[in-house]
């Protein structure tokens, strides 16, 4: 299976996409076997198909570092390090943001592929930073605030573009539990000048999200690219059935069978808040 731009374009236009679309993308490159290209050619697919796009632009892998010794979290699924010694040590080894910092690898070769060739507008979050063009794309990145890192998302008027991944990358659903008072959890980072800093509000776990799917079904629009499953689903419907999921049953889309997950911290919160 062999893919080009133009046919992955295409794909993109069946779904409805144009210039008056805004969209967040979660992708994988491989999904769509082989692409003549590789991701620059599904960036310029996006790009002269769609209007506005966001895709994560999170540097996690370098900026991250654990919590300092003896900071008291209830709920937040995350050992701080065992002394100050090893905690300073940790913190020498990371890297302060940048902007200029690639994207975290485990978020797909197609965001940091975007960063480095289409010049997006990046947001300076520490964990989280996000990057867009288009004409929405100042708005949607201004409203990323550092207690707040899914604020981009929640100012998109537009759909969720899931590119051979699953609800599992599907960050709106995080943004529903937040917004549920939910799923917020304290993580840490390298600041500038060897400081460290504490950010609220980071996403829990994912690993159960796919369970959303059947409530989706039914305003999800689907093509298939190469081997790449496509699909769009309007925002709005990932967070209304995110909220009925979570209200009706506060261990939806988390597992409990395992206590060392941070399903289970998650779990407890939602559980505080129902
Ligand atoms: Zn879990």
């Amino acid at each position: 299976m062999r893919v080009t731009a133009e046919e992955i374009a295409d794909g993109l236009r069946r779904l409805g996409l144009d210039k008056t679309s805004t969209v967040i993308v979660h992708s994988s490159l491989s999904s769509f076997g082989y692409v003549d290209g590789g991701a620059e050619a599904v960036c310029q697919a996006l790009t002269s198909v769609c209007g506005t796009l966001l895709l994560p632009g999170g540097s996690w892998d370098l900026t991250g570092i654990p919590a300092p010794p003896g900071i008291a979290r209830p709920n937040n699924a995350y050992e701080p390090a065992a002394c100050w010694a090893e905690f300073d040590k940790k913190l020498s080894q990371a890297t302060s943001f940048r902007m200029d910092l690639p994207v975290d690898r485990w978020l797909g070769v197609i965001p940091e592929t975007f960063r480095r060739t289409r010049s997006p507008l990046r947001t300076a979050h520490p964990l989280f930073s996000y990057q867009a063009i288009g004409p929405d794309a100042e708005r949607l990145l201004a409203a990323q605030r550092l207690d707040w890192p899914l604020g981009p998302i929640e100012a998109l008027d537009g759909d969720v573009l899931l590119i051979g991944v699953d609800h599992t990358s599907n960050t709106t659903i995080h943004l529903a539990e937040q917004l549920l008072g939910m799923s917020r959890f304290y993580r840490y980072a390298k600041g500038p000048d060897n400081t460290w800093m504490e950010l609220p509000n980071i996403s829990g776990e994912s690993h159960r999200f796919d369970a959303i799917e059947p409530a989706l079904r039914s305003v999800t629009k689907e093509v298939h690219i190469g081997r790449s499953r496509v699909r769009r689903i309007p925002k709005d419907a990932v967070l209304a059935a995110t909220t009925r999921l979570v209200l009706d049953n506060p261990a939806a889309l988390l597992c409990t069978d395992n206590p060392e997950c941070r399903c289970a911290a998650a779990l407890n919160q939602r559980l505080a808040f129902v």
